[in-house]
């Protein structure tokens, strides 16, 4: 008999933290989960799955433009914004469902409110106190607004995702996947979007083929993309908000404005000193590479813990976390090394491993790289062309393949099985011995020369 309520409580019913008490109920251990709000955390509620129902809506309306040259006599009609956000409330809703039937039939139980921890094996919630013998802090992020005057006119991902109706006139703010993300969706779906952007272009992390297209796509799309500009405070005004720049000019009006500068941790609510559990000066949870923080029996995993910021990140190190603290599996953790991912941006862009600049920087001349760059078939028969731009940057004599990257429809789907690729160690000559699938655009990856 225990002498805790529980065997493991996860603080956040998000990615992580969902994925990691069912992987401990599934091997017999009584589990909760503490939720401020609702199921599924970030992802589910107002992220990746509210933005890529909106993104699939942007793209039927991109698909319209083609239609004429496919023979469809289609107007681009009276979008009714209404109907794709309650059709994709309602899928939320049935996700919610599923999580609710999955935590059920696994015996987990989902305790509603803010959890506070109390001492290193108790946390309060609602004013009563539960035991755990483990602990996860599963707790995500949130938007950062920045501290500038008028900065609270402007909304953020959350406020994006909750409009009731599309704002004719928007300005977007950042240069991450957020920022691009939103802007692209709003940009095709007919709103009047401004990309404003501090540095010369978004997305400068990703390799420069990859940021360099998309500007190229963005500007001719119609969407007003302003670099080099530092927004230093927002000024509301009888026509709408104005964007107010580090050189004294102004982006606006506007309707709305969103703010997509970064995210930060989850973790000034959670009175983590109670248990001993060190942060950074940013407040993320320090771990190592099990998901270990400096106490016992406390573990982070997630958004909480400044590492790669995405759902199947947090997931797959729940998932580990519980198969090593439960299932007698010492050594098991996440390898956070070459991760795919895909920025939902119109069109999509796919990237796993080393950018050009970064594989330079760590093996010099021994870099070799391919590149391809071509219409993709759908907008070739069109009047209106899309480029598809594609990499692999490879290293040395044997050319193992540590980086792949592209931008142009299909990218989304393109990058996994290149991913699984990478992550096995393979050669350009792997890819070479490959054969094509015709006519895809992914197979210009195993015809490059
Ligand atoms: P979360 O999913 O954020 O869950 C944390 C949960 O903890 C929240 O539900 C919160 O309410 C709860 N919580 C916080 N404090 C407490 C407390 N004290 N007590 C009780 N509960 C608490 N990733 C992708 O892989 N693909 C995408 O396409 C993608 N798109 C995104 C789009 C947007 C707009 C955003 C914002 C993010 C997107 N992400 C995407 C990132 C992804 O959503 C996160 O990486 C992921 O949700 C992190 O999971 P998590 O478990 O760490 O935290
Ligand atoms: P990011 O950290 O990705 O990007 C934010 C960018 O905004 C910064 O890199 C910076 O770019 C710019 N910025 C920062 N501060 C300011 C400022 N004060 N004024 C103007 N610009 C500023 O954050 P996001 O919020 O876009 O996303 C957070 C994370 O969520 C992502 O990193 C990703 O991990 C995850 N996510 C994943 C998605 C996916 O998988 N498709 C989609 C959405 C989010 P610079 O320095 O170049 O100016």
């Amino acid at each position: 008999m225990s002498i805790y309520d529980f065997d493991y409580l996860a603080i956040g019913g998000g990615s992580g933290g969902i994925a990691s008490v069912n992987r401990a109920a599934m091997y017999g251990k009584k589990c909760a989960i503490v939720e401020a709000n609702a199921l599924g955390g970030t992802c589910v509620n107002v992220g990746c799955v509210p933005k890529k129902v909106m993104w699939f809506g942007a793209h039927i309306a991109e698909a319209i433009k083609y239609a004429p040259d496919y023979g469809f006599n289609l107007e681009q009609g009276d979008f009714n914004w209404d109907v794709l956000v309650k059709n994709r409330d309602a899928y939320i809703q049935r996700i919610h469902q599923s999580y609710d039937n999955v935590l059920a039939k696994n015996g987990v139980q989902v305790i509603s409110g803010y959890a506070k921890f109390v001492d290193d094996h108790t946390v309060e919630v609602n004013g009563k106190q539960i035991t755990a013998e483990h602990i996860l802090v599963a707790t995500g992020g949130t938007p950062v607004i920045p501290d500038l005057p008028g900065a609270e006119l402007g909304t953020d991902s959350d406020g994006f995702f909750a409009f009731t109706e599309q704002p004719k006139r928007v300005a977007v703010i950042g240069a991450g996947y957020i920022a691009v993300e939103i802007a692209g969706v709003l940009n095709e779906l007919g709103s009047q979007t401004h990309l404003i952007v501090r540095n010369e272009k978004p997305l400068r992390q990703f390799d420069p083929m990859l940021a360099d297209t998309l500007v190229e796509i963005m500007l001719e799309s119609g969407l007003h993309l302003h670099n080099n500009s530092t927004p230093v405070g927002l000024i509301e005004t009888d026509q709408g908000i104005v964007v107010e720049l580090h050189d004294g000019s102004q982006v606006g009006p506007v309707d709305e404005v969103i703010w997509a500068i970064g995210r930060a941790p989850m973790t000034d609510n959670l009175n983590l000193s109670a248990a001993g559990v060190a942060c950074d000066e940013q407040g993320f949870i320090q771990t190592d590479e099990y998901q270990n923080t400096n106490v016992p029996n406390i573990f982070a995993v997630g958004d909480n813990t400044g590492r790669i910021a995405l759902t199947p990140v947090a997931v797959a190190a729940g998932r580990r976390l519980s198969e090593r603290l439960f299932n007698n599996k010492p050594n098991e953790r996440l390898d956070y090394s070459n991760v795919p991912t895909v920025v939902f941006s119109h069109p999509a862009i796919g990237t796993v491993g080393l950018s050009e600049p970064e594989a330079r920087e760590e093996y010099g001349d021994a870099v070799k790289v391919y590149q391809s760059s071509f219409t993709a078939m759908y907008s070739a028969v069109t009047q209106h062309r899309q480029p598809t731009r594609m990499k692999l940057v490879c290293v040395g004599e044997d050319e193992k393949v540590v980086g792949v990257h592209v931008i142009g429809l299909g990218a989304d789907e393109i990058l996994q099985g290149f991913a699984v690729a990478v992550k096995m160690g393979a050669t350009k000559a792997d890819l070479d011995n490959t054969v094509a699938i015709h006519p895809t655009s992914a197979e210009e990856f195993v015809t490059m020369r």
